[in-house]
């Protein structure tokens, strides 16, 4: 069936946006069977946001774990700072095919935010951009750079005045003004087609990547690494490799204060998670037995979601993808290592995926790479780091280079 990847994902929109779907989904198909296009999007990228991305041989990171080679994809050196923007202007540029003249989303952390008002300047769009009014308070510097950049922000102020109530006022307005407006899907989710769409945009990762390690180290990775929040990064990078079985690709979540605390953001690596519809598909939920979502938490607000994409739930469930997940307190270990060794600053999503190989490195040979996407840099957590930094207890992780941590 069209949108779905094995038993999940779907459509599940209202009637009066059908038409909108349909007519998104067509001017995807011809986009993507047009080759000048994906030449007319790797050449925008190259000039407005860094790419190719390098891949960095990290030596001293290698030494520390005394296992496999360890290379990082430096999505963090894109335009605004994470791999968000390869999703982004790639819509971008498929609004400008439709002629539509507006877009709007929805943000919780606002770096998508961020990512889609850069965009809609450089392209001249219109842009409103739904927040929660609890992260509006939450997030002032993204909120100022948004409505520097000429969008127009809103604060959200139904429900829990978060995330899922701003998805909500989002769909309201497209419903309202489909003839003129994109909605900017700001990860693998949500209703088909976006996760084909936005998985598309984000394979120039992949694409990339296995170049750069065949270059570098004359075979395909043992292994990469990615952090999942809506898994766009995740999804990214993976398309490189999935068709060669011998990588092993891995995905790793939110594990918060511990999964059995409950406060965590874990899907698909055992924390709980069943089956569900909402905000237009089916995918793996954190919800309660009454389909009630649950509060998610992480250190990382990027990766604090309650859903997961469902083309991931798909290598999931065939076992493609392997799924962990790192804890607050071994993100900051990955985070001061790296920092110290390489001279490096992960977001603090990325480190989930520092911390996963960290943990594993030392069981391969030099002869074998790992790669870990580096899904974007770690300025905009400033204040979080320095707090964290005040409690040392992480420093075990270092000490026993990942091994028996977690007392
Ligand atoms: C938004 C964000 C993520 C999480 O999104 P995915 O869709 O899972 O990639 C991860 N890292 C960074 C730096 C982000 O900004």
């Amino acid at each position: 069936m069209t949108g779905y990847y094995g038993k999940w994902g779907g459509a599940f929109i209202p009637e009066v946006l059908h038409e909108t779907f349909r007519q998104f989904g067509e001017a995807f198909a011809a986009a993507k069977a047009d080759p000048a296009f994906w030449r007319e999007y790797e050449e925008l990228m190259a000039t407005y946001s860094c790419r190719p991305t390098p891949l960095t041989r990290a030596d001293n990171l290698s030494r520390h774990f005394g296992g496999a080679r360890i290379y990082i994809k430096r999505e963090d050196l894109n335009h605004t700072g994470a791999h968000k923007a390869n999703n982004v202007m790639g819509q971008g540029l498929l609004v400008k095919r439709m002629g539509k003249t507006r877009v709007i989303a929805e943000t919780g952390a606002g770096q998508h935010g961020v990512a889609t008002a850069t965009m809609a300047a450089k392209f001249g769009l219109r842009c409103t951009i739904y927040m929660g009014e609890e992260d509006v308070m939450r997030q002032r510097p993204n909120v100022f750079w948004m409505e520097k950049l000429g969008a127009t922000v809103v604060p959200v102020t139904a429900g829990s005045r978060t995330l899922k109530d701003a998805i909500n006022e989002a769909f309201r307005d497209w419903v309202t003004n489909m003839d003129d407006t994109h909605y900017v899907m700001g990860t693998v989710c949500g209703p088909h087609p976006f996760p084909e769409v936005v998985a598309w945009f984000q394979s120039i990762i992949g694409r990339e990547s296995r170049q750069q390690i065949l270059k570098e180290h004359g075979k395909l990775p043992a292994r990469v690494y990615a952090c999942v929040g809506g898994g766009s990064n995740a999804m990214g990078i993976f398309q490189g490799f999935l068709d060669a079985p011998q990588v092993e690709l891995v995905g790793v979540e939110a594990g918060g204060l511990g999964i059995e605390t409950g406060k965590h953001a874990v899907r698909l690596a055992g924390g709980g998670a069943s089956e569900g519809v909402a905000q237009g598909y089916k995918t793996m939920f954190l919800q309660d037995a009454d389909g009630q979502m649950l509060d998610t938490h992480s250190v990382a607000a990027g990766l604090d979601y309650i859903g997961v994409s469902p083309i991931l739930a798909d290598l999931w469930e065939k076992g493609r993808v392997r799924f962990a997940a790192a804890t607050d307190r071994e993100v900051m270990a990955a985070l001061a290592l790296t920092m110290r060794q390489e001279g490096i600053i992960p977001a603090l999503e990325s480190a989930h995926a520092f911390v996963q190989a960290f943990k594993e490195a030392g069981d391969l040979s030099p002869d074998d790479a790992i790669i870990i996407n580096q899904s974007g840099r770690g300025d905009k957590d400033i204040f979080t780091i320095a707090h964290a930094f005040d409690d040392p207890s992480w420093k075990e992780f270092i000490r026993t280079k990942g091994k028996e941590y977690g007392a």
